[in-house]
């Protein structure tokens, strides 16, 4: 920290270790850690680590994220709080940034509002959501988006969906900039109708995926490059003989061969060397380079990001 500089925010913590607040389980401390429980707090947090020239990185659910075997030599933060509350204004539902996509659609359900129903299968938050533009089932996170706060080190301001250049699994929020509150736009409906709906998906993503392991979920993104026909990044792992294929710690899914699960003692470093090794297979048989969708937290050389330049680390890092 520097000479002279403000004391650090209340409540920050040292070496916290944040392979739990992962939903794969693997990764290293955080040299810095928060809960902020308010906007205010927020954004004193990132004043403060702008100022001392800390990196900053938020998690939600850890549901889409690796962190570096080494840890986060930065400010993590888990929004808490008023941040992960969801309420009701007629047919809006608010969601702080670090409140959970599933139980945000099982109360719009109860609420008798319809539109966030695909939200019950992504095990995220508001915030991670809306950084990941995550979808399922057809349901578009951009079509019931009203509004998003978003917190950086100057202050809390509102910005319209528009504003985050929505793109298949991305946006354009960089790593200082952080969902504090979002408000979705939903449809009036019967409340058992929408229950129904999130019973239904439930029931098909139970078919599909597998359920209890540890996981970040799709570990790439399907490709949009005519060698793979059509075919998801799953199904082209499996026919590059991929499923159940294991590093150390860490295997592809015997049941989705496009989850990478850590059967309990995989490091970062298993699930990148598998990830290397799933990419060269289907390169190798199909000429398809598959992007990933996972996101880091530290120092981790993902493999396949070289080949869009550092452009996307760099933002994400600044
Ligand atoms: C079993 C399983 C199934 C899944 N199914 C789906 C699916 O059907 N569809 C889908 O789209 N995804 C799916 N995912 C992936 C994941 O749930 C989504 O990407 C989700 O949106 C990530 O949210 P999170 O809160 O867990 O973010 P994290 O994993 O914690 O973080 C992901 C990124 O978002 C950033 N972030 C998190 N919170 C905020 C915030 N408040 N403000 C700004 N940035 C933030 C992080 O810094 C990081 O860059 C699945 C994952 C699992 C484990």
């Amino acid at each position: 920290m520097s000479e002279g500089s403000p004391s650090p925010p209340a409540k920050l913590e040292r070496d916290y270790p944040l392979a739990r607040l992962t939903t794969v389980r693997t990764g290293g401390p955080a040299d810095f850690f928060a809960r902020p429980e308010t906007q205010d707090a927020l954004v004193e947090l990132l004043a403060w680590a702008e100022k001392e020239s800390i990196p900053v990185g938020v998690i939600g659910s850890g549901s889409n994220l690796l962190v570096a075997d080494d840890g986060f030599r930065g400010l993590a933060m888990k929004l808490g709080g008023a941040l992960t509350e969801v309420e009701r204004d007629g047919t809006h539902l608010l969601c702080g940034g670090g409140a959970r996509l599933p139980s945000a659609a099982a109360k719009a359900a109860g609420w008798g509002l319809s539109g966030l129903e695909f939200g019950i299968n992504i095990p995220g938050t508001a915030g991670g959501a809306v950084r990941m533009n995550a979808n399922a089932y057809g349901g578009q996170l951009a079509e019931v988006l009203e509004w998003v706060e978003v917190s950086t080190a100057a202050g809390t301001e509102r910005r319209a969906p528009e504003a985050f250049d929505f793109v298949y699994r991305n946006s354009n929020l960089g790593a200082a900039e952080v969902v504090s509150r979002a408000s979705f736009a939903l449809t009036p409906s019967d409340p058992d109708d929408v229950r129904a709906t999130l019973a239904s998906m439930r029931g098909r993503r139970r078919e599909a995926q597998p359920s209890g392991i540890k996981t970040f979920g799709s570990t790439f993104k399907n490709p949009d490059d005519e060698r793979a026909e059509g075919r998801s990044a799953g199904q082209l792992l499996e026919a590059a003989g991929c499923r159940g294929l294991a590093h150390g710690g860490a295997r592809f899914s015997a049941k989705h061969a496009n989850f990478v699960e850590n059967s309990g003692e995989a490091t970062t470093a298993d699930v990148l060397a598998l990830m290397a090794e799933g990419r060269r297979r289907v390169k190798e048989k199909f000429g398809v380079e598959l992007e990933p969708e996972v996101q880091v937290l530290g120092d981790v050389d993902v493999p396949g990001w070289h080949e869009r330049g550092a452009s996307e680390r760099d933002r994400r890092s600044s």
